[in-house]
Formats: C-alpha cells, structure tokens, sequence
C-alpha cells in the first residue's frame, strides 16, 4: 500500500493529473466563486465577467484557461456553470476526432449551456476549424453532398460558452486564441491557500487534524490543490493505521517521509531527473529529448508535469542550449557545488 513508484505512468504519487478516482462525483469541488479559495486576479477577473453577463441577460464570453494540470481549470469550468444556472457539457481535444463529432456535440447544446473543452491544443486542425464559425457567429457549417452538386448550409447554434484549458498556451493556434473573450492564466498556489483548501476539505471529511499537520502538507504540495488533496487521503490513511486517525504535525511528517516526498515537496521523480542532470550531463545544459531519453520518461510529461514546479523553486533553469540543473539544485540533493560557482559569503553588495 505505502509503495511508491517512481515512474509517472499511473501511480505517481505527486502526479498533478486526475485519476479515476478523482472525477468529478467524487472528488470535493467548491461550487460558487465565493468559496473558490486562492487565484484572486482570476476569481475578480471572472467575478465581473460573471456579473457583466448574469445582468445583461447574456450567456458568458468564451473563456480559454491555462496553466499546470491540478491548478482547477475543470472545477472552474463547474463552478462558472453553476452560477450562471446552466448546464456543463465536458470533453477533451483528443476525444473530439473528427468535424461531425463536434458538431454532433454542438447541436445538443442548450441557449447558455457550458462546453468544456479540455487540452484543448489537441483539437485536430479540421475539427477546430468547425469551432471558429461556432463561436464567432453561433453557427454550424456543413456540406451537403459531392461533387458538382455539393452545398454548403448553415445551421444556427444556440449561444452558448466554450471553456477551453490547456496546459501548452503556446500550442494553441492563434486563430483560436483569438476567438475567446478572455484568456486566464492559473499560477501555483500559495501555501496558505492550500492549507485553507486542505482545512475546508478535512471538515468535508470530518478529519481529527492540527493546523501544523495540514500547514506541513500544503507545504509540500508543491503549489498544487490537487497534490495537496491526494497527499491529505495518504497521511489520513497512515494517521487511521499508525495514530488513531490524529493527523498532527509528526504524523504528517512521518507519513510523507514514508511516501519519498521531501522538505520541498519533490518525488522520486523529480529527484531523479536532477540527479541525471547533475551525475550525466555534469549539471548541463542537455536538450529536452535527450533528458527525457535519459530517465525513460515522455518528453512532454517531463515538460508539463516534472518541470514546472522544479523551475519555480529554482532547481532547474530552461536556457537556450538546454535544461540546466542550478547550484540550489546540488545543494538540495547533498552534492558539492558545481564547477565554476563560487559560493559567496560576502553580502551582496561586496561580492
Ligand atoms: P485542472 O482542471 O486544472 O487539472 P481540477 O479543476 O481538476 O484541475 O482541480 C483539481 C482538484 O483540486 C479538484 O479536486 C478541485 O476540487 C481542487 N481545487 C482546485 N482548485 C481549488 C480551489 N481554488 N479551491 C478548492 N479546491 C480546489
């Protein structure tokens, strides 16, 4: 139960992407903006959005979300559903294969309904260019027929709102970006956003806890609530069989010590794309393929998934040549600082 595999395929421990048993139904999601905790420029953004629409009488623009997964791009799409009173219809870029899927989709839609769309840089080129006429003009054009005698028709769609999220802003094409009314960029949380998202989800779970135990796993969430969701079932897990369900600040401690997550909240996966950097490419720079080939994983999960939060602690640096593990980076995992960097002990100013 408390084994913890390295790999990203499946049971990554600190993977940001869902799982199964994660879907909406079960995991707890806040249903008003008023309880989304965190993300206050996007919250405000989308509050006057919100209330622009709600008193003209209007659906809401079209709206493209971006930033790491787990950052609540879908509870979001919900949430905006919910309070405008319509319906959500959620799907994702590569389920949408062909034009008549989307069109089939578009047609079920009701005046004011949501279509989520996630990963969204995945739709095909000609299901996309079904989408621009849809949300531009609210319409639907199709050809009937072959040859000589085709004809173009246009069938008339309800207003309705697409929400789009996407982890790869720059994969989105840029006639499509064009087409939202806003584009709303998601950032890691703040620890103590995460520790309100964790004290609200403990008394969802009725959950004997101090605020240490909940401070010390937001603290390792790695800016993620739902890492730091996840991490919450497992130290609960471990407070119900090692100490009779209390989660304290020790228990806390002991049971992420036990699941190989460490100070700065960084997996055995993490650690082991910094070693290679460091042990292989003498600390780099070493381009994305080759790293990825390196440590047997995709470059794109290490891009969207493994990355991101190592370069926002400063353990990893993306330049020009390649990836390139920072002195921070040895310090961390225990090796002696890199060749070439001095560390100074004069203040600043003198150095
Ligand atoms: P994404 O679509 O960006 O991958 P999700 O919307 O699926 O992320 O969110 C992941 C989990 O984190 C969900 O269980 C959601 O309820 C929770 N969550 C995300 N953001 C917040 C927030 N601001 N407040 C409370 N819970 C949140």
């Amino acid at each position: 139960m408390w084994s913890v595999n390295g790999h990203m395929d499946g049971e990554r421990l600190v993977s940001p992407q869902s799982r199964p048993e994660e879907q909406p139904g079960w995991a707890y999601r806040p249903q008003r903006l008023a309880d989304w905790i965190g993300q206050a420029r996007v919250r405000e953004t989308l509050q006057v959005l919100l209330e622009a629409a709600q008193q003209r009488g209007e659906p809401l623009e079209h709206l493209l979300f971006y930033g790491p997964p787990g950052l609540g791009k879908t509870t979001l799409a919900h949430i905006l559903a919910h309070e405008m009173g319509v319906n959500i219809k959620v799907t994702a870029g590569p389920a949408i294969e062909r034009p008549g899927d989307l069109a089939a989709i578009l047609t079920n839609l009701r005046a004011g309904d949501v279509l989520f769309i996630d990963e969204i840089h995945r739709l095909p080129k000609a299901v996309e260019e079904v989408l621009y006429p849809a949300m531009e003009d609210f319409a639907l054009d199709i050809v009937l027929g072959k040859g000589p005698a085709a004809r173009a028709v246009r069938l008339r769609l309800p207003r309705f709102t697409l929400i789009g999220a996407t982890t790869r802003l720059a994969l989105v094409s840029a006639p499509l970006r064009a087409r939202f009314g806003a584009v709303l960029r998601l950032d890691f949380y703040e620890e103590e956003d995460l520790t309100r998202i964790l004290e609200q989800a403990a008394a969802h779970m009725r959950l004997e806890v101090t605020p240490e135990g909940l401070r010390e796993i937001a603290r390792r969430a790695r800016g993620t609530p739902r890492i730091a969701l996840r991490l919450l079932r497992r130290v609960r897990d471990y407070a119900q069989v090692r100490a009779e369900g209390r989660i304290t600040l020790e228990v806390a401690r002991e049971a992420l010590t036990m699941l190989h997550i460490d100070e700065l909240g960084l997996d055995d996966v993490d650690r082991r794309v910094l070693r290679t950097l460091i042990e292989k490419f003498r600390g780099g720079p070493v381009g994305l393929q080759t790293l990825a080939a390196a440590i047997s994983e995709a470059p794109d999960t290490l891009m969207e998934v493994v990355e991101p939060y190592l370069l926002r602690l400063g353990l990893l640096e993306r330049t020009a040549q390649g990836r390139v593990a920072t002195p921070r980076a040895y310090e961390h995992l225990g090796y002696p600082p890199p060749p070439g960097h001095q560390p100074s002990l004069l203040p600043p100013e003198e150095a």
